[in-house]
Formats: C-alpha cells, structure tokens, sequence
C-alpha cells in the first residue's frame, strides 16, 4: 500500500479518510513515471504501479525491501541518503535495468511523515527521448560529414583555378568537371535530405494504381543500362508480362531504382541483377537478387537506417550517401508492406519488397 493509514497520520490538516487515501492511491497510481519512497532505514515504504512494474522483477511488491536490493546503483542510494540527512532536493540522470538498460530522470525530495525523515523519488522514464536526440545528432553529425566532403572539394579546385589555373588549358576543363561532379553530388544529397524528411512527415500522398510490374522493370533496366554495360553485369527478370501490384507508380519506380542501382553498384564485375515478382495470399513480393559480395550478419539489421554504409570509403568511390535503403523503407511503410533482405557472404544479397495486394 502506498499510503500510510489515515488515523495514525501525524497532519491532522492532511486529507483523511479511507476514501480519500483510496482517491490517492489511485491517482498515483495511473502515473506513467515510478515513484516510490524510501525511509531513514533505506527501506522502500511505497510506491506506485509504475515502480512495481519497472523496478520489481516478477511484479513481487517493493515495500519494505532495501532501496540497494531493489536498485543497485551507488549514485542513488547516495542521492536518497543525502536527501534523507540534508533535507535537500536531488536531481540526476541515471542508466537503470539489469537485462534492458533505460536511461531515468530521476527527482528526489525530502518530506516527513509522522515524525520520520523520508526522501520520494519520480522516475521519469527519458530512454526514448534520448534516442531520438542521439539520432538527430547523428544526423546533423552525417549531413555535416557528408557536405563538407564535395564542399573542401569545390574550395579547392576554385583556389587552384583563381590561382593560375584558368589559364591552363590543358587542365581548366578537368578541373571544372571535378567541380561540377561534387557540386551535383551535393544536389543529389540535398534533394534525398529532403524527399526522405518529406516521407518522414508522412506528407506524401500514395497514389495507388494496378502497376505492370514487367514493364516498370524493363524501363528501369534501360536506364541502368549504361551502368550495368560498364561492370559487364546482367539484368534479367522473367516477370509475367500481365503481373500487376498495386502501387504508386512513381514512388514504386523509385523504390526498384534504388534496389537495381545497388545490385549493380555492390555487384562483382561479370556479375547478374534478376528481378522476380511472386503473388500468394494477397501480398506480391518483388524481389531484387545480385550476385556481389553479400552482406555480412551484423549490418543486415542497420543497412535500412539513414546514412548506414558498410564501407564509407568503397560506398563513396561508387558515389552513395547511404540514404537510398531509408527512403525504400518509409515507402514501404507508406503503402502497407515491408521491405526485408537476405544475404550469403561471397554469394550475393535478395532484397524483397512485399506490398499488400490492394
Ligand atoms: P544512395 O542510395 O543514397 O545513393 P547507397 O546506395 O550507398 O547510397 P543505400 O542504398 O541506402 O545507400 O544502401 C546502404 C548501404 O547498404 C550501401 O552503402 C551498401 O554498403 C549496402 N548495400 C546496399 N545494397 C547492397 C547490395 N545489394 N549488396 C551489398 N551491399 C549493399
Ligand atoms: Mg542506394
């Protein structure tokens, strides 16, 4: 029980009545943050759901358990005891959970209680929202990185340029060319920034049509051609030429680009790319196979994240940013399916788009 019973209470101006203690209990008990309170002894005398939930494995009851039992953490045991002694407030952050480790706010006040010195402690619960805030570090920390790359480029060959090498004429060109060529770079960069923020936002309407699969592939085929014809890889599907999903045309288009791009780009030379469509129980799997190196286990899991690449330095000399997989996922998700990968070290990797089939 959180509160202590109402006639012994030492606060004769305190709210009393088995009712009112009820009421109290349970309004503390539908807060989402645990809460509990400790005693001189740094004894646990109670605590809400909340607490039970977090911090008691097999929901056992905290009361009178040790605060050191309960939570094995110096820094709090600390904190409550100083709360305890001093009559102070406390505020700290803390990494909580023996198996799951979640990050706590956690605030610490003193109060007595008939005639004892007791602390309570509000865990506010931030794991979340530190992740999203280490996520959005990382990607400032990643479009810097990235920007500045073709940037100290571009400063470069201008400096070299304004120098004297304008005058240059075997050279002017080239080194105009490496400006264009980082400058677009820059452009393709921006333009998936902001298309993936867009279809983040969910401010992207889909609009769905039965799409010939076989057709959509074969146009994406032509304008790869040159790509693949330079590595001397094959593309090839045996898509049934009435095979039909439904999706948005554009947004499907741009998802099997992606796919067919890497499977050319992370291809061995001499390598193939097959494109497969199969309809079973309402769903159409498109699947996107290449015969490169694979992908080894511990990516598989990270490779549809923002900015993800296996190796940075191989990535950028065949020109990614590690943005396409996201934007295949989020559209995806935005016409009901999933995008999921399979992969054989030295044998190759399958990428397969499933969508509902309407
Ligand atoms: P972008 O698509 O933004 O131009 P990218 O192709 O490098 O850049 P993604 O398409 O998101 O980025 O792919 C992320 C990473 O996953 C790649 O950099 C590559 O390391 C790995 N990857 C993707 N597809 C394959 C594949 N078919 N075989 C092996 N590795 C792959
Ligand atoms: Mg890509």
């Amino acid at each position: 029980m959180i509160f202590s019973d109402p006639t012994t209470s030492s606060r004769p101006s305190a709210p009393t009545g088995p009712a009112t203690v009820q009421l109290l209990q349970g309004i503390i008990d539908t807060a989402r943050e645990a809460v509990f309170v400790v005693d001189d002894a740094m004894r646990i005398k109670a605590s809400n759901r909340a607490a039970c939930t977090v911090f008691s494995r097999g929901n056992a009851s905290l009361e009178q358990r040790r605060l050191s039992e309960v939570i094995r953490d110096v820094h709090l045991h600390t904190a409550f005891r100083a709360s305890i002694d001093k009559q102070e407030t406390a505020d700290l952050k803390l990494e909580l959970g023996a198996m799951e480790k979640r990050t706590f706010d956690i605030h610490i006040a003193p109060f007595e209680s008939q005639g004892q010195r007791h602390a309570i402690g509000f865990f506010y619960d931030v794991t979340q929202v530190e992740r999203l805030e280490k996520v959005r570090q990382e990607f400032l920390s990643n479009i810097s990185h990235e920007l500045r790359t073709p940037l100290t480029s571009i400063m470069a060959f201008v400096e070299t340029l304004e120098d004297g090498a304008i005058d240059d004429g075997e050279n002017n060109r080239r080194f105009l060319s490496v400006i264009r060529r980082n400058a677009e770079r820059m452009h393709v960069l921006i333009a998936d920034i902001l298309e993936l923020s867009l279809i983040e936002s969910g401010n992207v309407s889909i609009d769905k049509s039965h799409v010939r699969v076989a057709h959509l592939v074969s146009e994406i085929f032509d304008s790869l051609s040159a790509k693949a014809l330079q590595r001397e890889i094959i593309l090839s599907h045996d898509i049934d030429p009435e095979g039909r999903v439904c999706a948005d045309l554009g947004r499907l288009e741009q998802m099997l680009t992606n796919l067919i791009d890497n499977a050319i780009k992370f291809n061995r030379t001499s390598g193939s790319v097959e494109v497969t469509l199969k309809q079973t129980n309402g769903r159409s799997v498109i699947s996107v196979a290449d015969t490169g190196e694979g992908i080894m286990s511990e990516h598989l899991g990270r490779i549809f994240e923002r900015f993800y690449r296996l190796d940075r330095g191989r990535t950028r000399e065949v020109g990614g940013t590690g943005l396409g997989l996201a934007i295949v996922k989020h559209l995806s998700r935005l016409h009901g399916g999933e995008v999921s990968v399979e992969s054989e070290l030295g044998r190759g990797t399958v990428f397969h788009i499933e969508l509902p089939a309407n």
